[in-house]
C-alpha cells in the first residue's frame, strides 16, 4: 500500500497566527523559533559558497508523536538569495537545522495552545535574546550609534544601514519600527492536508500527458524540420512543456506532473519514511549520509516543490534562485541534537535541458 502523502498549501494569515507559540508550519519573513532561549547565530546558517547567512525559506512542524524527546519538532530550511550561489543539481546554498523540546519544557505549556491574539503573547523569542533585525537569528552585535538594534553580521548591518537605519539610527524620537526587510521572504501560513487519492484519476492525467507527449514529439520533428511556425500559431502550447520537451521523455516527469495535476497549488509534499517524488530520472539521490549526531541512518520526509519558488518574489533574473525539487532526509530516530540543532540533508534536483537551445 502507497504511503498516505500530506501535503502543504501556502495561505495568508495574520502574523501572530505564525508565533512559537502556535507551533504553525510557515514560509517566509523571520523564522519561529521553538527552542526560544538556544537561537541558532550566522555562523551555523552561513552558505557553502559565499558565507553570507542564508535567509529564512520555511518551517515545518513535525512533531515524533511517539518519542516524547521529539513531542514538539520543527524543521528549518534557509536559503542563500545571493544569484551566483544557486546553481543545478547543488544544494550548497542551502541549510538544514532541526529542533526539538519535550512536552514538559520551560517555554510552552503541556497543553494545547489556543489560538488568540491575546493568549500568552509574551512566550517570545526576544524575551530571553538579542535578535538580528534583518533576519531573525541570534545577533551578539548591536549598531554602535544608537545600541538600540543588534544584527547576526557585518553583511546584515550593512544591509539596514543602507535600507533606512541610516535614517533612523540618529532619530531618538522615534521607536525602531520593526519593517520588514527586503531580505526576507513574503510570509504566508503552510497549511497542510492529506493529500486526495483516486486511482482512476491518476490513470486518466497520466494518459492525457502521454497524449501530450507524443504531441510534443511531433511538434519536436515538426521542428527539425522547419514545420513548426503554423502549429505554434494554431495550437497553445506550454512554452514550460516545450523547453522540458527537448529532453527525451521522462517518465519520472510523466508521473510527476500526473500526481501534482490533482492539486497543482501544492508546494510542499510530506512523506516521512516514503520515497521523493522525483521531478526527473537524472540526478536522483543514490546515498544518503546518515546522521552527523547519532551516527544512524536517515529517511526522507518531505520535499519542497517548484510551486513555491511562484510565490517568493524573486527577481527573474538569470541564475536566480531555482528548484526542481528540494528532497529533505532526516534523521529516523530524530536524536536529540547535543547543540539543540541537528543539520539535516537537502537533496536539490533539477531540470536540466540537455540539447542546445532550439529557438
Ligand atoms: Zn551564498
Ligand atoms: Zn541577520
Ligand atoms: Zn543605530
Ligand atoms: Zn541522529
Amino acid at each position: 500500500m502507497e504511503h498516505i502523502v500530506d501535503l502543504g498549501f501556502i495561505e495568508e494569515c495574520e502574523s501572530w497566527r505564525l508565533d512559537s507559540r502556535f507551533f504553525s508550519s510557515k514560509v517566509g519573513g523571520k523564522p519561529s523559533w521553538l527552542d526560544l532561549k538556544n537561537i541558532p547565530g550566522c555562523d551555523i546558517v552561513k552558505c557553502k559558497k559565499c558565507n553570507d547567512p542564508c535567509i529564512f525559506l520555511c518551517q515545518i512542524y513535525a512533531p515524533y508523536e511517539n518519542d516524547d524527546s521529539g513531542f514538539h519538532r520543527v524543521i528549518f530550511i534557509f536559503v542563500c538569495k545571493n544569484n551566483n550561489c544557486c546553481q543545478d543539481n547543488n544544494s550548497d546554498n542551502f541549510v538544514v537545522l532541526r529542533s526539538q523540546l519535550p512536552r514538559e519544557n520551560e517555554f510552552y505549556s503541556s497543553d494545547p495552545p489556543v489560538e488568540r491574539q491575546d493568549w500568552q503573547p509574551d512566550i517570545t523569542a526576544d524575551k530571553w535574546m538579542k535578535i538580528c533585525h534583518v533576519c531573525g537569528l541570534a545577533a551578539p552585535s548591536k549598531c554602535s550609534k544608537c545600541k538600540k538594534i543588534n544584527y547576526c553580521s557585518r553583511s546584515h548591518q550593512i544591509h539596514d544601514w543602507k535600507n533606512g537605519h541610516k535614517q533612523s539610527c540618529n532619530d531618538t524620537n522615534t521607536d525602531i519600527i520593526d519593517n520588514k526587510s527586503s531580505l526576507l521572504f513574503p510570509e504566508y501560513e503552510l497549511v497542510i492536508e492529506s493529500e486526495k487519492i483516486s486511482d482512476d484519476d491518476d490513470g486518466d492525467v497520466k494518459s492525457e500527458l502521454e497524449k501530450e507527449n507524443k504531441e510534443i514529439e511531433i511538434f519536436n520533428s515538426m521542428l527539425e524540420s522547419g514545420n513548426a511556425g503554423s502549429l505554434q500559431n494554431d495550437q497553445d502550447v506550454d512554452a514550460d512543456l516545450l523547453k522540458i520537451s527537448t529532453n527525451e521523455e521522462d517518465e519520472n516527469f510523466i508521473d510527476f506532473r500526473a500526481k501534482i495535476n490533482k492539486q497543482p497549488d501544492q508546494v510542499l509534499r510530506y512523506n516521512r519514511g516514503g520515497k521523493p517524488l522525483y521531478i526527473s530520472s537524472k540526478n536522483k539521490i543514490n546515498n544518503i549520509p546518515n546522521c552527523e549526531e547519532c551516527g544512524g541512518s536517515r529517511q526522507f520526509e518531505f520535499q519542497i516543490m517548484p510551486q513555491l519558488l511562484n510565490d517568493l518574489e524573486l527577481n527573474h533574473e538569470l541564475n536566480s534562485l531555482d528548484w526542481g525539487i528540494l528532497a529533505i532526509f532526516t534523521c529516523e530516530k530524530s536524536c536529540v541534537p547535543k547543540s539543540g540543532y541537528a543539520k539535516e540533508y537537502l537533496w536539490k534536483q533539477d531540470i536540466i535541458d540537455t540539447k542546445n537551445d532550439q529557438q
